[in-house]
């Protein structure tokens, strides 16, 4: 039998014959929770991001072979809070009735969660809260945790080495973040500004201030600010004394760079979905690491 002739429905019998043999088909949607399940899952898991690296989660479209790769997989885990908006039509129509769903946010404490009703007319792409967890490591943690329940809910007969994989990367992450928070205590206390608000997580975290306003470069997420928008936030960083722009090559760098410029201060620009392509970061914790190495070298003065 040639390849040709075999109809889709038995491409999709021999791809699930295979599944079953082997590991555990997972999707994620972003690289950095990709990477933690593989942490967890180990050798029992086969895992995939949906959203390649180097592409931005809150505006990603989604492919043909997307549809695919969810119609056989085991186990799809978002981050939730309407990050992947964009995935809920793909899920209904992959017609995957033994696929396992989790949403990975919960238990993180939110930043950002509008105070009153949600408004979409004014179009915020964050409307239940802030779901850019990637930098905070604390967040990492959690999110660790969350993988390795629906890991044991997706796959119950190995639920125990999943718990301790868990637990040898807990004890690895403490061990990096006692490390992190001493090469950025020196800076402790800095203002900075971000295009997006990707970074408030590791802003709280590490204790950088973010003055509010201007809060984000952007007015509202997801919006390109306007040049009396670029005006007014060089006028509000000079007089909060902001030390450091940051942005991420999904937005427009030229104006970080203008406002970087005008205020006399470095920008830094970090792919925040770089696992995979940058040789630094061939995990969560080598990617938080990347982060802060470029933070320190930028506030240090060595980076401008
Ligand atoms: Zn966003």
């Amino acid at each position: 039998m040639t390849k040709k002739s075999l109809s889709l429905a038995a491409v999709l019998l021999l791809a699930a014959a295979s599944a079953r043999a082997g590991k555990m088909r997972v999707l994620t949607t972003t690289v950095y929770t990709a990477s933690l399940a593989k942490t967890i899952g180990g050798d029992k898991v086969s895992v995939e991001s949906l959203v390649p690296p180097g592409f931005n989660a809150d505006n990603y479209s989604p492919r043909p072979q997307d549809l695919f790769k969810i119609h056989k997989a085991k186990l799809f885990m978002m981050i939730g809070l309407n990050l992947e908006d964009w995935a809920r039509d793909l899920v209904s129509a992959a017609n995957n009735p033994d696929l396992v769903e989790a949403e990975l946010y919960h238990g993180i404490k939110l930043l950002d969660k509008p105070a009153g009703s949600v408004d979409f007319s004014f179009g915020d792409i964050h409307p239940f809260g802030n779901p850019h967890f990637q930098t905070d490591p604390e967040a990492g943690r959690i999110l660790a945790k969350n993988i390795a329940e629906a890991l044991g809910v997706a796959d119950p007969a190995d639920k125990d080495l999943f718990a301790k994989n868990l637990a040898d990367f807990e004890a690895k992450l403490t061990v990096a973040e006692k490390g992190w928070k001493e090469k950025l205590a020196p800076y402790k206390g800095t203002s900075i500004l971000t295009y997006h608000e990707s970074w408030d997580y590791f802003a709280e975290y590490f204790g950088f201030p973010i003055p509010v306003p201007p809060k984000t470069i952007e007015e509202k997420p997801g919006f390109v600010p306007s040049p009396r928008r670029v005006e007014e936030v060089i006028r509000l960083a000079k007089d909060k004394n902001v030390k450091l722009i940051v942005t991420e090559p999904y937005y427009d760098v030229s104006i970080a760079q203008t406002i970087a410029d005008r205020l006399g201060v470095p920008m830094l620009n970090f792919d925040l979905y770089g696992i995979g392509l940058d040789p630094k970061e061939t995990d969560y914790i080598s990617m938080v690491d990347d982060v802060v190495s470029q933070v320190a070298q930028k506030l240090g003065g060595h980076g401008h």
